[in-house]
């Protein structure tokens, strides 16, 4: 069976994982504050907060934003459910918009949703590929909105030649072992503002006024206060330590990530009823995921491409789900119709590409898919 992803994961980040253990400091410590500075200085943000994962950093995103019951948020529906998750965990409500052929938010179908009680926006940069920040950074200073980047996906993608986390407020990231790079769980929020850092910093820790360190390191005795109502969203030092080293491979894996990319793009982008993704000037993707758009003239629905990849020994996986279609959503958007986020999440399928992918499977997957779809 050819796997639909892998993480590339080595002796070395086992060895940084050993290494933490042996200090002792295995939770929220020194390599979870030095993991913070590389993001931080790799993604061009002036602050960078590591989190539990990237649903946990999502959840504090919307509570420094100020988002709460009776706000709207505007998000896609075409995402993981944990997009439109983190805006129920305020007490606000998803209001989902339509996506584009790159799968990401439509930014006139956006505008066409916004009403008085709109607080925000919820950008995906959907497996990998931006979404149109610069569109959306306008919109949102047009109707006076915060507008804030699921990048779960997205750790080295780059949108007009600066990396994503360094154009907004609050940009997420992802380090579950079936994103580009991993920590086990992990997540990440980067930020330029000091008062959003701040405060996203005490909220991972039961909102304590003195963290762990300061109060290991003091020479005095501390008593900490809660400030407000916190949670435990830490990440430990074993997964920082691992992610630390994973960041210093991110650019070699999306490069060899985008190799396979072009082969695909090479065999496939001239096969009837089939679109690959294609990078627009100004877009750098990391190809988290590599699909295909199938139409109504392809020579094999998108199911039956599945099963026939499967009898092959191939994994894929259904196009990205649709939030407003999950029995969570679907009692309170029964009326709801978005045509094009349904058309591509139906048509649309996931192809193995990880790294390290061997040249044999890389052929095997080429010509497996020409030869059911030619
Ligand atoms: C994976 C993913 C998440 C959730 O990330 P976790 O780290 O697993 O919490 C959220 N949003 C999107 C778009 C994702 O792909």
């Amino acid at each position: 069976m050819i796997a639909i992803a892998k993480p590339y994961l080595t002796a070395d980040e086992a060895q940084c994982a050993y290494d933490t253990i042996l200090t002792g400091w295995v939770t929220q410590g020194p390599r979870v504050q030095e993991f913070e500075e590389k993001f931080a200085s790799y993604t061009g943000a002036k602050y960078a907060v590591a989190l539990s994962n990237c649903t946990t950093a999502l959840h504090l995103a919307m509570i420094v934003a100020d988002v709460k019951a009776g706000d709207e948020v505007i998000c896609p529906s075409m995402s993981y459910v944990a997009t439109a998750n983190c805006i129920m965990y305020v007490g606000a409500t998803p209001v989902f918009a339509e996506v584009n052929e790159h799968f990401n938010l439509d930014v006139s179908d956006v505008e066409k949703r916004i009403t008085s009680k709109t607080k925000a926006i919820l950008l995906v940069h959907q497996i990998g590929m931006p979404a149109d920040i610069a569109a959306f950074k306008q919109l949102c200073e047009k109707h006076k909105l915060l507008l804030i980047e699921d990048a779960a996906c997205a750790a080295g993608s780059a949108y007009q030649g600066q990396k994503i986390g360094s154009h907004s407020d609050l940009v997420c990231f992802s380090f579950h072992p079936r994103k580009v790079i991993t920590t086990g769980d992990g997540g990440m929020v980067t930020t330029n503002r000091e008062a959003f850092y701040k405060r996203l910093k005490l909220l991972r820790q039961h909102a304590m006024s003195v963290n762990d360190r300061e109060r290991h390191h003091s020479t005095k005795i501390i008593f900490e206060d809660h400030l407000e109502v916190g949670y435990n969203y830490r990440m430990t030092d074993i997964q920082a330590s691992v992610g630390i080293k994973q960041l210093e491979k991110l650019d070699f894996i999306i490069e060899e990530r985008r190799k396979i990319a072009k082969r695909y793009n090479a065999a496939f982008s001239n096969i009837k009823g089939v679109k690959v993704q294609e990078e627009k000037e100004g877009y750098f993707t990391n190809y988290q995921s590599y699909t295909l758009l199938f139409d109504a003239t392809s020579k094999a629905t998108r199911n039956q491409f599945m099963e026939l990849m499967l009898e092959k020994g191939i994994s894929t996986r259904r196009g990205i789900m649709t939030s407003h279609r999950e029995s969570a959503y679907k009692t309170t958007h029964s009326d709801l119709s978005l045509p094009l986020t349904e058309y591509y999440s139906d048509n649309s399928v996931v192809i193995p590409l990880f790294y390290p992918m061997s040249d044999q499977e890389i052929e095997t997957v080429i010509t497996t898919v020409r030869s059911i779809l030619e």
